[in-house]
């Protein structure tokens, strides 16, 4: 209990009394595989009584954010499209303020991803040497078929921008196979070309957070970054300049935490005692 644990540093402490925000990884934090922790709707509930915002971030743009939104309420999580920030949101993020003259695209992507893309003004171009796109997306593929795999490396070669969804070069499963994420589509794409990636978005890269920031007109220190990872969801926190919170209901373990740089800012078991903490420190 929050009595002994977690230790909370001075400059942690200082911290939590100023979150207003709080963005959370999903698998490891909230669920593992489709099991909702039973910490995570007391949590959402307390962070609702305290008036603290949240949104759900995941690296993963194959889902589109409504179909992502549908397997939340599956878990009995009723949540909103602007509580739900993917990689795609990045990208799209991203392109728009970095390359506003970027208008046509050639996607290796799922049916989730080019529907995101569609429904911020893009136009995605078919498989055509004819059709010339302003650059390449490369994202999550589960999709992906050779021809297209090969003309994604032309354009490439062409000069055109070349933008990665996630840096992850494996999804990890149960099953009896290997799921081949962005990273590694994008590997081979980078040893056929000699070119690599323009960006690479998603975790760890701090686009995703100063997405949300953005979105909510909030500050770095407003912001916790809930996640069990410690390369991606705390080293995303450090580059956002946010709040770090390990929970230890995924990954990384309370050794691992001790050892990384930078530490996470706050080390805590479930979602409960971080909000146990954010109870305490908010209410002084
Ligand atoms: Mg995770």
């Amino acid at each position: 209990m929050l009595l002994d644990f977690p230790a909370v540093s001075a400059k942690a402490s200082e911290r939590l009394g100023r979150i207003r925000h709080v963005a959370l990884d999903m698998d490891g934090t909230v669920y593992m595989d489709k099991a909702l922790f039973e910490t995570a709707i007391p949590f959402l509930q307390l962070l609702k009584r305290l008036g603290l915002g949240h949104t759900f971030l995941t690296n993963n743009p194959s889902k589109s954010a409504a179909e992502y939104l549908t397997q939340l309420k599956g878990m009995g999580i009723h949540a909103t499209a602007d509580q739900l920030y993917t990689s795609a949101h990045a990208t799209i993020d991203f392109l728009k303020g970095k390359h506003p003259q970027v208008r046509r695209l050639f996607v290796l992507g799922t049916p989730g991803l080019c529907d995101e893309l569609t429904a911020a003004g893009f136009e995605l171009l078919p498989d055509d040497p004819a059709a010339t796109p302003d650059a390449v997306i490369v994202g999550f593929d589960q999709t992906l078929t050779y021809p297209r795999l090969c003309r994604a490396a032309w354009w490439i070669k062409q000069g055109k921008p070349f933008i990665a969804t996630n840096p992850d070069l494996v999804c990890p499963t149960d099953k009896p196979t290997v799921l081949v994420d962005c990273g590694a589509i994008t590997a081979a794409l980078e040893r056929a070309t000699g070119r690599r990636p323009h960006a690479v978005l998603g975790k760890p890269d701090p686009a995703m957070l100063r997405g949300i920031l953005l979105r909510h007109s909030l500050t770095p220190e407003n912001l916790a970054m809930v996640g069990d990872r410690l390369y991606t969801d705390m080293d995303m926190a450090h580059r956002a300049g946010a709040m770090g919170v390990l929970v230890l209901t995924g990954e990384a373990t309370a050794a691992e935490a001790q050892k990384h740089v930078p530490k996470p800012d706050l080390v805590v078991p479930t979602l409960a005692e971080f909000g146990e903490l954010l109870q305490a420190y908010a209410a002084r």
